[in-house]
């Protein structure tokens, strides 16, 4: 598997290697590298999580452990595969020991999250977990009150259709969230294709009756 997230020649790939030096909070000591994102730089779904571990330290890599496992098996359930869909973490860097994320060091990265939205242009972003969808929803609300309802929102100058789910790794071990993870899932496609515009309808004038046929009533 190849750590460059995007093809060569996308504003979204210049991005990515500014980000690469980043220093902006106290993450950058410890990690292998930063994780900045991969997938396809123009989807229409677009996948938000909260912070590489170990495996995605390594390999520069969002999702390759066993969680990114499970989150290709929901895409193929629904006819997508990782290419199809853009995969990034609210923090590029791993927090030591998988800790979770502190406020300022999301404070201090967000602004890589948002461009690389503005970049992408998504119709959906689904977050995943907690702090995803804390921080691009705005609100203190869990994911267990919000998951798998969608909303409109404003994500800098984007308006998307956020769609928050459960974690795939807290999913992993927990065959009752699995299971709502799996059905949240599944509405993606009919989201993704709702917030496409719809095609103007014309509708046709209706033909005016031929004269000997209004005689008849
Ligand atoms: S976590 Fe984000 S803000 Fe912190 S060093 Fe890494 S890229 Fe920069």
């Amino acid at each position: 598997m190849s750590a460059v997230p995007v093809d060569h020649g996308d504003p979204l790939e210049a991005f990515g290697r500014e980000t690469a030096g980043c220093t902006r909070c106290r993450l950058a000591q410890g990690r292998t590298q930063v994780v900045f994102g991969a997938g396809n730089p123009h989807a229409d779904l677009m996948f938000v999580g909260e912070a590489p571990g170990f495996h995605e330290d390594k390999q520069g890599l969002p999702f390759v452990g066993q969680a990114g496992k499970l989150l290709e098996k929901l895409l193929a359930g629904i006819g997508l595969s990782r290419q199809d869909v853009y995969i990034a973490n609210v923090l590029k860097c791993r927090p030591p020991g998988n800790r979770d994320p502190a406020p300022d060091e999301i404070e201090a990265c967000e602004s890589h999250l948002f461009r690389q939205i503005e970049l992408i242009e998504p119709v959906v972003v689904a977050t995943l977990g907690n702090f995803a969808t804390k921080l691009l929803s705005g609100r203190p609300l869990g994911i267990t009150r919000v998951h798998g309802q969608e909303q409109q929102t404003t994500i800098g100058s984007r308006s998307v259709l956020l769609y928050p789910l459960y974690h795939p790794a807290a999913a992993l071990y927990t065959p009752a969230m699995l299971k709502v993870l799996e059905s949240d899932f599944a509405r993606l496609p009919g989201l993704l294709g709702a917030a496409e515009p719809a095609p103007l309808e014309v509708v046709a004038e209706p033909e005016p009756a031929p004269a000997e046929q209004l005689n008849l009533f």
